[in-house]
């Protein structure tokens, strides 16, 4: 289910006491290499909670995406907005908090952006003073060996990236725009201004010429699959592996 196209009569119906895990897509609206639409960080998300809803329709309802984040890196190029990572968490606690007092018991981030990540940490543990479980979906991070069976590299904007976009809007992806960024950088956690040219030139990271569409639903397969396995471990609370060692 879509939680902004129910009505209330029938969100009071089919969601509650019913339904008890909400997928909320997290993206940004940020510079995405000279190829790919400013939307690319909603856009991969949201598909990606449309394919888990598939399997699941009764159970699970799909929130309104959280569409402005976090993007200070980027947040020169044109068209991109950026919002302080403050304002992130706090919005994102509020709208899982309003969520499990509506009877959501497993609120999952299915995040798209790498700026988002510290924010909605920060908004799992506060919503997590609650009796609900609270999980953040990194796509390109948590199921980075998969995706790496199917890639050579992973970027932003990247061959991973933009492999993706082909296959979930390939009207939106423009492949003789695409680039490469010569730059790796050998220390990701650092923040300066005069490295930002380097470290997304183009506005981009990794090579984004070595995508396909067919490496995109590769990838989309893979992550639809982790998912809808860590689903199953959650609602029969097989959160733990037992120790051999
Ligand atoms: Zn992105």
């Amino acid at each position: 289910m879509y939680w902004q196209q129910l009505s209330t009569k029938e969100f009071a119906d089919r969601v509650v006491g019913r339904a008890d895990t909400v997928l909320i897509p997290v993206g940004s609206v940020e510079a995405h290499g000279p190829h790919l639409p400013l939307g690319a960080d909603n856009l991969t998300p949201e598909a990606i909670c449309q394919r888990i809803e598939r399997g699941h329709p009764d159970r699970i309802v799909v929130a309104p995406t959280i569409a402005y984040g976090h993007t200070w890196e980027l947040a020169k190029w044109p068209g991109t907005i950026s919002l302080s990572s403050r304002l992130v968490a706090d919005y994102a606690t509020e709208v899982g908090q309003a969520m499990v007092a509506w009877g959501m018991c497993q609120v999952i981030f299915v995040n798209g952006h790498g700026g988002n990540v510290g924010p909605l940490t920060e908004a799992m543990e506060r919503i997590a003073e609650s009796s609900a479980r609270v999980l953040l979906i990194n796509w390109w991070l948590d199921f980075s060996a998969d995706i790496l069976s199917v890639t050579t590299g992973q970027g932003h904007a990247g061959e991973d990236e933009t492999s993706a976009l082909l296959a979930v809007c390939p009207d939106l992806v423009d492949m003789t725009a695409a680039q490469q960024n010569p730059n790796r950088m050998r220390w990701t956690g650092m923040k300066a201004q005069d490295i930002l040219d380097r470290k997304f030139r183009h506005a981009l990271t990794g090579n984004a010429k070595l995508a396909s569409q067919a490496k995109g639903e590769a990838i989309l397969n893979l992550v639809e699959q982790r998912i809808l396995q860590l689903l199953d471990d959650l609602w029969a609370d097989r959160l733990f592996d037992e120790r051999r060692d």
